[in-house]
């Protein structure tokens, strides 16, 4: 099994509902989103154009984060899933070098999203995921799936433009939606095999 996920374009309406489900989920400090919209507005009146593009890790097969780990810290688990030890990280931060996506965070300092006011308790939950000095980046919600459930940025999409399965399976929803509307990949000329993969808006 090789797990990727499909974010369709034509769906996305830019609610920001898995950048702030996958911030929820993680209890992410302020300024991390593990998964991200990108928005950029073309053209002019009275034709312009809104362009959404959610972003994430890619888990990629050839992960060159995994290469360059000087540790192992970042490696390969379950079913490809790309994802950091971080008890072995020493925060050389060669793997942010690396990756050509930009989806890994240096955690330099603790902070709370209510300043002096100290972490909330949910915060507090789990600030113990995020040590300070180590790099943390999405992991496909491996707590979620070992529950039998889908990532939460999958989960809380109101449009259902994203599906998470096993791209090994040609069966699957994924494999159908890739094939049946030609999906595509972010800068696939960096070779790294990326599992995440776009529809045509
Ligand atoms: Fe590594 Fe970046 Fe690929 Fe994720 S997108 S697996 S962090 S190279
Ligand atoms: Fe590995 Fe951590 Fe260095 Fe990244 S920062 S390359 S995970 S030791």
């Amino acid at each position: 099994m090789r797990l990727g996920m499909v974010i369709d374009l034509k769906r996305c309406m830019g609610c920001y509902g898995c950048q702030m489900s996958c911030k929820a989920e993680h209890g992410t400090p302020p300024g991390v989103f593990f998964a991200r919209v990108l928005k950029r507005e073309e053209g002019h009146y009275p034709m312009p154009r809104r362009i959404l593009l959610p972003v994430l890790c890619n888990h990629c097969s050839d992960a060159p984060c995994v290469d360059v780990c000087p540790t192992e810290a970042s490696h390969f688990a379950e079913h490809g899933i790309v994802d950091i030890d971080k008890d072995k990280c020493v925060g050389c931060r060669a793997c942010m070098m690396a990756c050509p996506y930009n989806n890994r965070y240096f955690h330099d300092e603790r902070r709370h999203y209510f300043g002096d006011a100290g972490p909330t308790p949910y915060e507090e939950a789990r600030s113990e995921r995020h040590p300070v000095g180590v790099v943390m980046k999405c992991n496909w919600c491996r707590e979620r799936l070992a529950e039998g459930k889908d990532p939460a940025c999958v989960a809380n999409c109101a449009a259902k433009a994203r599906t998470f399965g096993d791209l090994e399976d040609p069966n699957s929803e994924v494999s159908r939606l890739i094939k049946e509307r030609s999906g595509f990949n972010l800068h696939p000329e960096a070779g790294t095999g990326p599992n995440v993969y776009y529809l045509a808006p």
